[in-house]
């Protein structure tokens, strides 16, 4: 191990990444070490040997933003190619875009509704029994109805979750946006896009500096906090305090793979919202590489499963005992001043990758405050 650096990142994803580099940049030697054998974090992508196909290891990852100054950082360490998530969705009757849109409407329904038609339409078909929604099942309820909600999301998110959708906060269904015209593009945000060469490639140049030293294969460990001045610690929050007040929820997800020739089910992502299938969505990856060519392909069907001994923690669960844990370890954390929690582990959030970047970004000056100045 370093023994020069004076920080420690915990962690070479996103978070540990971007503010390794921000710390390097301001002259401070940087330690980042990963348990895993390869960089990038759940973000790790790689080419599958057989295939040469472009593989998301852990799960399709789309980069998309509204934050104009993480986006303009990210040009910083790659190409982004131009890409628009488009999600198809099976059920019974059969195949529709999603999120809900006037496509998806005029479908389901067997109708040829204009937007402000299929606006007032949705409303009627919506429940009011609930003016302030308090969970995910009476947030869909009041916005799309109970068809829609059957159809589209009371199985998949039962699958999703392993619960009942009325147990779960009403926020997870504010990610997906409802539209009253035909625009299908997944995300509302301004800038989305994918990078040409790999997440990991683009971790590693944000990682490539002569002030910043990467150690694979390495865990951390409580006594590392006596060599170094200041910790990024980018793990799981509990594990940290060796989780003495209990674990913290998580759903895992994990995937069967099979390959063939030619375009297998025509598009990046297929959710499967009905209770019948086991699986969640399936998932073609070489439609998030439009820009290459494969003959052959891969399918990633994915399932998803409560977190046991050994498995990747994916969602938080952040359910009221959660929650209450949650307080407890981060009560703790307050008392360790030369140790940053950063990143979606370290936080107990869901978080995606702008919003890690942008975190990443906002806490380097206050570690550089405390830090001083670098060592001459
Ligand atoms: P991570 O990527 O988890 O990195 C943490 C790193 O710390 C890991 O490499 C881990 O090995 C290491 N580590 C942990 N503990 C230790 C330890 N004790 N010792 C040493 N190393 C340790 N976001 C989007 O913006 N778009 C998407 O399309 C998208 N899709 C997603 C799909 C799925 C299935 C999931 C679950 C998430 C998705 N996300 C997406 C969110 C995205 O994965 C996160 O924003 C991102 O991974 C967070 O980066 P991070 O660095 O905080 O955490
Ligand atoms: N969801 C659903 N049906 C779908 C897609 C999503 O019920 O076809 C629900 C599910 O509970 C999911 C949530 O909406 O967790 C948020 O969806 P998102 O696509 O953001 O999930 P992620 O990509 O993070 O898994």
């Amino acid at each position: 191990m370093t023994r020069t650096a004076r920080v420690l990142v915990v962690g070479a994803g996103f978070s540990g990444a971007v503010v390794a580099r921000e710390l390097a940049e301001a002259g401070h030697d940087v330690l980042v070490i990963d348990a895993r054998d390869h960089l990038a974090g759940n973000c790790h992508t790689e080419r599958d040997e057989d295939t040469a196909v472009l593989v998301h290891r852990y799960g399709p990852h789309i980069f998309n933003t509204n934050n104009e100054m993480v986006w303009c950082y990210m040009q910083r360490f790659g190409t982004w190619m131009p890409y628009t998530n488009r999600v198809k969705a099976s059920i019974p009757k059969g195949i529709y875009s999603l999120p809900i849109n006037l496509h998806t409407i005029n479908q389901f329904y067997g109708l040829r509704l204009h937007p402000k038609e299929a606006r007032t339409f949705l409303a009627s078909r919506a429940s009011r029994e609930y003016p302030e929604p308090t969970n995910f099942e009476e947030q869909a309820l009041s916005l799309i109805g109970e068809e829609l909600y059957g159809a589209f999301f009371y199985g998949y998110t039962r699958k999703q979750w392993g619960c009942e959708p009325k147990e779960l906060p009403a926020s997870i269904l504010k990610r997906i946006p409802v539209r009253f015209n035909y625009n299908d593009n997944y995300y509302a945000t301004r800038h989305q896009g994918l990078p040409l060469e790999g997440y990991t490639e683009v971790i590693r140049r944000i990682l490539d500096h002569p002030a910043i030293t990467v150690e694979l294969n390495t865990d951390w460990e409580p006594a590392m906090k006596g060599v170094f001045r200041h910790v990024v610690y980018t793990g799981l929050i509990d594990q940290f305090f060796g989780c003495e007040a209990g674990a913290l929820g998580y759903r895992t997800v994990f995937w069967t793979c099979s390959g063939g020739v030619g375009d297998l089910q025509g598009n990046a992502v297929i959710n499967h919202c009905d209770l019948a299938d086991a699986f969640t969505r399936v998932h073609e990856h070489k439609h998030f590489a439009p820009w290459e060519e494969h003959e052959r392909s891969l399918l990633f069907t994915e399932y998803s499963k409560e977190t046991e001994t050994g498995d990747i923690p994916y969602y938080p669960k952040r359910l009221a005992p959660d929650l209450e844990l949650l307080a407890t370890y981060q009560i703790r954390a307050a008392q360790e001043p030369n140790v940053t929690f950063l990143g979606r582990l370290a936080t107990y959030r869901y978080l995606n990758m702008d919003a890690v970047v942008a975190e990443a970004l906002e806490r380097a000056p206050l570690i550089l405050r405390q830090l001083g100045r670098p060592a001459a």
